[in-house]
């Protein structure tokens, strides 16, 4: 992408490259933030790695075209492992659950459908077939339109049922995890997971770190809203998202917030498109995004937000 190799050139130029090498615990005011592994010094050969968040407890980095992550959360307890979101394919969610072995030899036994799309899982066919799901209702019924829909030898597992209400709590021997429903956001059956001991709380893809907000199947105005009720779940200090890096406590949650007023923004720039009585073709193509024009996605996801909260905007939006 043109864009992030300019910000790749720029940040060498400037030296962040060795800042972020050398110094991985940095305060938060030297971290680089950006999602693109290059500028923050990181090497793609990195990648698949663990980010270690709590004992027994792992955030998961794999590369995704085009550069920037896709995490996974995993937490390891007495009684077998909690996945929450897998990979977009199959060997890379079996290179995932390769990896998970080198750190326990328990079985995963329970996946969390934090985000349905098939860049967390198109691969959910390599997980163990007696696996627990846990999937908000939404999620469970866009599951089996897409297994409908699937061609091609692609296979899309549809869980055996939805999870009823909006949080349940899992025991999985030592840890508890709780699994929240704080609303719609990027497609409409977002879950969570909080692990209330170690303070931590994986949002899955209602959280896209220094990735354009990705709206095809989302709830522009909602997703501000949920994001601000992620942001008051007690006791968390630190929040992992679905795409971009896993951050330290306190950058994590001031990049939340600047991902929440990106999604306003976006919003606000729409609606002052509308606003001028342009087409929502013209709109498109004088949508100025400011600094947001340079995060990942920008260019392909630009167009698909101005429709999609245009059609919020109309009330079109169901
Ligand atoms: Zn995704």
């Amino acid at each position: 992408m043109r864009l992030s190799s300019r910000l790749r050139h720029t940040s060498a130029t400037l030296g962040l490259v060795a800042i972020a090498t050398l110094v991985p615990s940095a305060p938060a005011h030297a971290q680089v933030r950006t999602a693109d592994p290059a500028a923050r010094g990181i090497p793609l050969s990195a990648f698949p790695r663990f980010v270690k968040l709590a004992d027994n407890v792992y955030g998961y980095e794999e590369i995704r075209q085009p550069g920037f992550t896709t995490v996974s959360l995993v937490v390891i307890g007495r009684n077998g492992v909690l996945v929450a979101d897998a990979q977009g394919s199959v060997e890379a969610t079996r290179t995932m659950l390769e990896r998970i072995r080198t750190l326990t030899p328990l079985p995963v036994k329970w996946y969390v459908v934090g985000s349905d799309h098939g860049d967390h899982t198109a691969g959910n066919s390599e997980l163990p077939k007696d696996i627990t799901y846990i999937v908000h209702p939404t999620s469970f019924a866009q599951l089996k339109r897409d297994s409908a829909a699937a061609t091609g030898g692609r296979v899309v597992v549809v869980p055996p049922r939805a999870m009823t209400g909006t949080e349940e709590t899992i025991d999985v021997g030592g840890t508890t995890v709780k699994v929240l429903f704080l609303g719609r956001a990027h497609t409409g059956g977002d879950l969570m997971v909080q692990l209330p001991r170690e303070r931590l709380l994986f949002m899955s893809e209602a959280y896209l770190n220094r990735v354009f907000p990705a709206m095809r199947s989302a709830y522009p105005s909602e997703w501000a809203k949920t994001i601000d009720a992620a942001l008051a779940v007690p006791n968390v200090t630190r929040y992992i998202p679905g795409h971009g890096f896993i951050e330290e406590a306190a950058v994590s949650r001031e990049e939340l917030v600047t991902f929440r007023d990106a999604i306003t923004r976006v919003i606000a720039e729409v609606k002052r498109l509308k606003g001028l009585g342009l087409t929502v073709d013209d709109a498109i193509k004088q949508a100025n995004w400011g600094d947001l024009g340079g995060w990942f996605l920008a260019s392909q996801q630009g167009p698909i937000a101005v429709r999609r909260v245009w059609a919020e905007l109309d009330g079109t939006l169901k």
